[in-house]
């Protein structure tokens, strides 16, 4: 299982590159095994072009290395954090992605402007406050998974699946990571679509009841948008 889930978070990681969400080092995608617990993370600063899915890291929920020859990805800690808190996740993946940061770095949340955005989130993409100079010296990595989870507080992860960290960029998730991938796709083609239409003037959230009807068509027990799964 553990390898399938090695090459799983290997292909999340070169899927972010073909996306276009990630240049150079600047992301990572990890996945957790349902069984055990262990998570599968991307080496840190490892290039995507000689990476391959042995490099790939297993740590447990404490991130000590169970197995792997390499280093994980630096944010490590702040998955940890984020798998430890929902249960429900089974992978994620952070991304500098162009405007998904641009409104992390704009310190705002994006608002549901429209059905596209209804479709993936359950009303806006929360953007967490900053991190005051203590919180970024001392446990830098922790505290962003803090703020994350501060910033998301009773919402359901699976039902808004992303948050914009504050002068940074999005951390992204999923039930496992791909579609944890599929997500940071998403999100990055609403923020673009959001920041047009505030260009053009608009700024009010989309009527709750069309919110309401895009994502319920989607999501949970009334879903009925696509095919029926077989039974
Ligand atoms: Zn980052």
């Amino acid at each position: 299982m553990i390898e399938e889930l090695k090459k799983s978070v290997f292909q999340a990681n070169l899927d972010l590159v073909k996306h276009g969400l990630v240049i150079h080092t600047w992301g990572n995608a990890s996945g957790r095994d349902k069984t055990t617990g262990l998570i599968v993370i991307k080496p840190s600063g490892i290039s995507y072009k000689s990476m391959r899915p042995d490099d790939m890291v297993i740590i447990n929920p404490e991130g000590k290395i169970v197995e792997g020859k390499n280093k994980p990805s630096t944010d490590a800690p702040t998955h940890l954090l984020l798998y430890r808190n929902y249960s429900s996740i089974g992978g994620i993946v952070h991304t500098h992605s162009t405007y998904a940061t641009s409104w992390a770095q704009a310190g705002e949340d994006i608002p549901p402007l429209g059905t596209t955005h209804a479709d993936h989130y359950y009303g806006e993409v929360p953007c967490t406050r900053k991190l005051n100079e203590n919180e970024v010296n001392s446990e830098y990595e922790i505290n962003t998974g803090k703020v994350i989870i501060e910033r998301l507080g009773n919402i359901d992860p699976l039902a808004v699946p992303s948050v914009l960290v504050n002068c940074h960029g999005p951390f992204c998730w999923g039930l496992d990571a791909e579609e944890a991938v599929y997500n940071a796709v998403a999100l990055e083609e609403i923020a673009r679509i959001a920041f047009y239409t505030v260009v053009l003037g608009k700024k009010e959230p989309v009527d709750k009841f069309l919110l309401d009807k895009h994502f319920h068509r989607k999501h949970g027990k009334g879903a009925y948008y696509g095919q029926d799964k077989p039974k």
